[in-house]
Parts: structure tokens; sequence; C-alpha cells
């Protein structure tokens, strides 16, 4: 996550396509309220909360790994959020390739399957959360349902794709169909970022 140096501030990342390029799997509304309310208010609150402490100057990472209670869910949304975004795009690679999809194949049979295990997973979860595809140092994949601001940076895992199950990700334009919501989501999540991360970790 980008920072000020000069002022030891967390920024607010700028979302990587315009508000209206995701339509109408995700309406401009919802990137609206989602970017510019809900998003930039964890980016303040964190700078906020961060200010003074021993946390100051850290990697977000680190904070995520080691902080508690405001501090820590609003420095794992923070980064949850940017996460998020960049997994998006109007023009998406829509199944994973590579060295992903061999790993995909090894640890849920095809993608498709991926596909069905999280969103079931997204619709199961109680409340707000988040639901996770992960690797572990061995880039073996797992999903990781998570309540609040939770990620799997904390299980010693690696963040690869994330689905938003807050009700502020889907209501305005789903209401309360969560699972139209994750259906919609998959229309736009870029697998070729996701294979880039994946690349990255294990080294190719
Ligand atoms: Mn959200």
């Amino acid at each position: 996550m980008a920072t000020d140096n000069t002022i030891g501030k967390f920024l607010l990342a700028p979302l990587p396509y315009d508000m209206q390029a995701l339509a109408p799997h995700i309406s401009e509304e919802t990137l609206l309220y989602h970017h510019d309310k809900h998003m930039a208010a964890y980016v303040s609150k964190l700078n906020e909360l961060v200010g003074g402490t021993l946390y100051e100057g850290m990697a977000i990472e680190d904070i995520i790994r080691q902080a508690e209670g405001p501090l820590f869910n609003n420095a794992a949304q923070a980064w949850n959020h940017e996460f998020y975004f960049a997994t998006l795009s109007p023009s998406p690679q829509l199944m994973p390739s590579g060295r992903l999809l061999e790993a995909v194949n090894t640890a849920f049979g095809d993608a498709d399957s991926l596909r069905q295990n999280m969103t079931q997973a997204a619709v199961a979860l109680f409340g707000s959360g988040w639901v996770w595809l992960a690797a572990d140092d061995r880039g073996a994949l797992s999903i990781v349902s998570k309540p609040n601001a939770g990620n799997p940076l904390t299980d010693g895992l690696h963040p690869l794709l994330a689905i938003d199950v807050w009700e502020h990700a889907y209501y305005i334009d789903y209401r309360n169909a969560r699972a139209d919501g994750v259906k919609a989501l998959w229309q736009v999540i870029d697998w070729k970022a996701v294979g880039l991360r994946y690349d990255a970790l294990t080294g190719k």
C-alpha cells in the first residue's frame, strides 16, 4: 500500500478503472460508495489510529499481522479493499491459466469447482467478512473464510483473491441477494492479476 513518506500517511489508491467501467456487473453508484466512502474511511481512520503509536512507519502487512482491535480492523480493511479493487477489471481474463491453473486443478479439481466452492463459502459466511483464495509458502491453495476485516496474512498465508461479502459491496445493485452479487463479481475478476500474484509468490 502506497504511503506519503513526507507526512507518514497511507494513501487511498485510486481505482484502476473508471467508476462506470464494471457496469452492469458492479454499478457506478456501488463503486462510488465502496471506494470513495467506505474504503476512504478505512484509510483515513487507519492514519488517525496509527499516528504516535509503535506501529507508525511500519508496513501495513506487519500492522495487520501484529495489531488488534480498531487498528487491525482499519488496517486490514484498507489493505483488503486495495487488493479487492486491483483484482477486478473491465476486460478480465475469465479463467486461471499457467501455473496457477495447475495449482487450482490440484486443489479443487478444476476452475469451475473452485468458483463453486468460493461462491458457497461467500453465501454461507454469516454477517460481514471476506472469502479468500490463499496460498501457503509452497504454493498450495486453499479457501479461507474470515469474519469482519479478516485476512489470511494472520495465518501466515498469502492472499491471491478476495470476495468482499460485506453488504456495502452488493446491496445497492443486488439488495439482499448476496449470491447474485457474487455471481456478477466473477464476471469482473481478472485471473491474470491473480496469476501474477501466484507467479510472484512461487518465484516464476
Ligand atoms: Mn467492502
